[in-house]
């Protein structure tokens, strides 16, 4: 089946009990035993739950891949990974992550001893100096956040298996339609499902993904053990979301180019961050590696951080918020919201300054999110 019709079907069956044709929320935690050492699947949901394994069901295919887990948030996918290494184990991951991975990497390096070696991986050898006989993954987010940078995922994944570690790669900014991690050599991806697959910014949730029967079996351990498994609701709110995904990507695209081209010959502007401009530095590794562009625009203001202020402020229709991949377009400042939890120096290292401004481009008319920048940029 195609990519889009999966976003419909994949996973989604008539109910058994009544023929509804959505999944039914199975908001129950346990399940009743037919006999003795005898059930219909489920036993109880933090283990597994009919809704949830529908989602489950649906990633894989989306992902092209053999074993999903839905979890409560994106972090919750990110613990769940990093308990499989073990004290002493070292993981390479890229300098510029999401900033609650990269908080979350050095609370577990400074808690339980796992070397985390944060490293511009855009030249992906330059991974190659960290390796040794202890470090077990490459940890890669591409295109990163919030300056659109990217990790050439193949190239990555090639050497890691040279070197017998796991290559782990977020693929929240682009989500399976922009992206397919797996294809490229990926042995395990993970997702905010908050962000695009969701799409409507009322839920937090996250999956971890994979293609191999030991890193599943690992995984769903993990899930159980650990209790970071996604509560039924959220997820038939993902599940419905991913339904218009295909559409509200081209949207989110479409939107975000547009966006791109207004700021790149916007005189206020100093630098435009998006992967689908040609004068992106890694314009021909997007079109070979992405199938999208993606709705997330960066740029740098020139001037004052009044004036980054009065820009963030100053928009009608963009909402000056973190998070993103809602229907609704965000604007926010990196240095002082989403990446504020980054320690200054790895955030002025790895380029994110005062004068970045990050954009989540949503599907309103193009015209009018082009107007309210216009506006708010004077
Ligand atoms: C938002 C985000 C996360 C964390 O997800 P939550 O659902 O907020 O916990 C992780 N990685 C990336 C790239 C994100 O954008």
């Amino acid at each position: 089946m195609s990519f889009q019709t999966d976003t419909i079907h994949a996973g989604v069956a008539p109910d058994k009990a009544y023929g509804a044709i959505m999944t039914p929320i199975y908001q129950s935690s346990t399940f009743v035993f037919e006999d003795i050492g005898k059930h219909k699947g489920f036993d109880y949901t933090r283990s597994g739950n009919p809704t949830r394994k529908a989602l489950e069901d649906s990633l894989c295919a989306l992902e092209e891949c053999s074993s999903a887990v839905a979890v409560t948030t994106g972090m919750a996918a990110i613990t769940t990974v990093l308990n499989i290494f073990r004290t002493g184990d070292e993981i390479i991951c890229t300098d510029d992550c999401y900033g609650g991975t990269s908080r979350l990497m050095k609370t577990v390096e400074e808690h339980f001893g796992i070397r985390v070696h944060f490293v511009n991986l855009q030249t992906a050898e330059n991974l190659l100096p960290y390796v040794n006989e202890r470090t077990r993954a490459v940890w890669v987010e591409t295109p990163s956040n919030p300056l659109l940078n990217l990790v050439d995922i193949a190239r990555v994944a090639s050497l890691s298996r040279e070197n017998s570690l796991l290559t782990i790669v977020d693929n929240t900014f682009l989500s399976p339609y922009g992206q397919k991690p797996f294809e490229l050599g990926a042995d395990i991806v993970v997702h905010s499902t908050t962000k695009y697959l969701n799409g409507h910014s009322d839920v937090v949730g996250g999956a971890v993904l994979s293609n191999s029967e030991e890193l599943d079996q690992k995984l769903k351990f993990l899930v159980n053990a650990l209790g970071t498994c996604a509560q039924p609701f959220d997820c038939w709110l993902v599940l419905r979301g991913i339904k218009t995904l295909v559409l509200r990507m081209r949207e989110h695209e479409r939107n975000a180019q547009a966006v791109a081209d207004f700021l790149y010959n916007h005189p206020k502007v100093k630098q435009v961050f998006y992967p689908g401009l040609p004068s992106h530095p890694q314009h021909e590794l997007a079109r070979k590696q992405q199938k999208s562009f993606g709705g997330m625009v960066s740029f740098e203001l020139d001037g004052s951080i009044e004036d980054v202020n009065r820009v963030l402020t100053g928009t009608k229709l963009f909402s000056l918020a973190e998070s993103l991949g809602g229907v609704e377009s965000l604007i926010e400042h990196p240095a002082t919201m989403s990446h504020a939890s980054m320690d200054r120096e790895h955030r002025e290292a790895a380029g994110i300054t005062e004068n970045v401004i990050r954009l989540s481009v949503g599907i309103e008319d193009s015209d009018d999110l082009l107007e309210d920048l216009g506006l708010a940029l004077g």
